[in-house]
């Protein structure tokens, strides 16, 4: 069977593992990716004018068209749930024969608001490997088995949802991620390497999809929020065997530690820095909580090459922290970023406005926080409220959203923006983020004056602060050798996101002469080998990526 997949905006990592258990099984994959310029969920750098101009639409529908799928997958999130409708859509019109599949967190959560769209015929709930697998094969023999774990649908407008399949424990069973569904796409895609050692997270902060993920999956357990007995990993010796290869074929400058708290499991860290030598070290990024960081853990993520860690702080109100589900202390906070600057690891930290409750007070006291104990940067954001969130009804508690937003939000994506900094931000808390975005750009001394004096209402005016992230972007985009740079660091949108303008942009401009189709399918044949278990040198499938994928943009 042929399957393809259609994304946006960034690498998914998820897709990677999919298509790699898919093509384990026999069956050929292919990656449509539309960059989505100036229609970003980060909406920095939006615009209806230039997205028209710079839109991959049309030419990504040819490519589906001439490519005949008997499947197509899509990866719903909240934020891209009308891109992924409107390409169903049209899909549905164009290929009239083919299965239309979504999964992802967005048809998890909603799958029968997904489903009574009439543009997905089926929903995989949670994680899908295997499901998926069982799916297409099913297709593949004409006999579709309705009753398969994790599989939602319609049967005559009555919606039938049934039961998950438990979480896969095994995590070194799963096959090698494939890479090369991106990197055959570009320059953008191999920059930093992706990788994934553990799936969970030790909290399920009331926000974020691990939050929803642990309710539906342990629905019997009321300890969903802050036990870590719902994380998996691999084991220390198949990811020292992965990065052998990553490092010996294609070393790249940084890899991308996708684990939602590295130091979750200290015992699992240790070994991995006891038994990680020079053939396997790479500089990385991670993220991590400030609970788990400690003087044990610091030195160990030091050994194994840890150039940066981003921390989410999110509230100085430990009221708030706690009915978010981050059960922490500000001295547990403010010991975890003198420590990562001690040992000479760069700190980002991520700050949220806009949570249920907070006070103008809370934003006084996070500039005090952050003048004593400074990190690399403070990563502002404004809460986004995902349908199936546990935040959803602390916000309408908390008079932050009303009812009946919640209720919009519940039943579909608010078309292409659900962030709260236009609809419901506390007024208050905005110049405190501007102030912050200040320290972050301008050099401490310019940044203390700019602050002191109230110039830095001039910045939020004219949107300098956009301007410059732009500027950097452009700068950086052209040179690979400032990855990864600490201060400015890869993953920040300044840095990742205008990277893909940057190349996007010359594609569509030269199409515009060339008059062909720039758009790139990424098409994967079906592996002769089929085979359930991952043995750890399987990781010699994965081939470097060739010269014209390395080059930069
Ligand atoms: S710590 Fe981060 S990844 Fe973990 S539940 Fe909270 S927001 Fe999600």
């Amino acid at each position: 069977m042929k399957v393809l997949f259609l994304y946006n905006e960034v690498e998914s990592l998820g897709l990677q593992y999919l298509s790699s258990a898919l093509r384990h099984a026999g069956h050929e994959t292919a990656l449509l990716f539309d960059p989505r310029l100036f229609d970003f969920f980060r909406q920095e750098y939006n615009s209806r004018l230039m997205k028209r101009l710079f839109s991959f639409r049309e030419e990504i529908l040819q490519r589906a068209v001439e490519f005949a799928p008997d499947v197509i997958g899509f990866q719903i999130l909240t934020a891209n749930h009308d891109w992924c409708c409107d390409y169903a859509a049209e899909l549905k019109r164009r290929l009239p024969g083919v299965t239309i599949v979504a999964g992802g967190y967005h048809a998890t959560a909603n799958s029968e608001s997904v489903l009574r769209t009439g543009l997905f015929d089926y929903v995989l709930r949670g994680e899908a490997e295997d499901a998926l697998v069982e799916f297409v094969n099913g297709l593949k023999r004409g006999e579709l088995d309705l009753a398969a774990p994790n599989l939602a649908r319609l049967d005559n407008d009555v919606y039938i949802e049934n039961p998950l399949r438990p979480y896969e424990q095994e995590l070194d069973r799963y096959h090698e991620p494939d890479k090369e569904l991106f990197w055959n796409l570009g320059p953008p895609f191999t920059t930093g390497h992706l990788v994934e050692w553990r799936r969970g997270c030790p909290w399920g902060c009331t926000f974020c999809g691990n939050n929803y993920y642990r309710r539906i999956y342990y629905p019997d357990r009321d300890d969903y929020m802050y036990t870590r007995s719902f994380l998996r990993s691999r084991s220390v010796d198949h990811v020292l065997a992965e990065l052998r290869h990553v490092k010996a074929t294609h070393n790249p400058k940084l890899l991308r530690v996708n684990d939602d708290d590295i130091c979750a499991d200290e015992a699992w860290l240790h070994e991995l820095a006891e038994k990680m030598t020079d053939a396997e070290r790479i500089p990385f990024k991670c993220f991590a909580i400030p609970n788990n960081i400690n003087e044990r853990t610091i030195v160990d993520l030091k050994r194994i090459g840890c150039e940066q860690i981003q921390m989410g702080v999110q509230s100085l109100n430990p009221s708030i922290r706690k009915l978010i589900g981050r059960p922490n202390s500000d001295k547990q906070i403010a010991n975890a970023i003198d420590l990562a600057r001690e040992h000479g690891i760069a700190m980002f930290v991520d700050q949220i406005f806009g949570l249920p409750g907070e006070t103008e007070d809370d934003c006084k006291k996070l500039e005090a926080f952050y003048k004593q104990h400074s990190p690399d940067v403070v990563s502002v954001y404004w809460l986004d409220i995902w349908a199936g969130a546990e935040v959803l009804d602390q916000a309408v508690n908390a008079g932050t959203i009303t009812q009946e937003t919640a209720d919009t939000i519940r039943a579909h994506a608010e078309p292409g923006d659900i962030a709260t900094e236009r609809r419901y931000h506390n007024a208050f808390a905005k110049p405190y983020a501007a102030r912050l975005e200040v320290r972050n750009h301008l050099k401490p001394g310019l940044a203390r004056f700019v602050n002191r004096t109230g110039l830095w209402r001039v910045f939020t005016w004219f949107g300098i602060f956009r301007m410059l992230r732009a500027w950097w972007a452009f700068t950086l985009a052209g040179d690979l050798s400032g990855f990864p740079d600490p201060r400015k660091g890869y993953d920040l949108s300044w840095a990742r996101f205008p990277r893909f303008f940057k190349y996007y942009m010359r594609l569509r401009i030269t199409s515009w002469f060339t008059r062909k189709n720039p758009i790139a399918l990424s098409r994967l044949p079906a592996l002769e080998q089929v085979s359930d278990a991952l043995p750890a040198s399987s990781s010699e499938a994965l081939p470097a990526p060739t010269d014209a994928q390395r080059v930069a943009v």
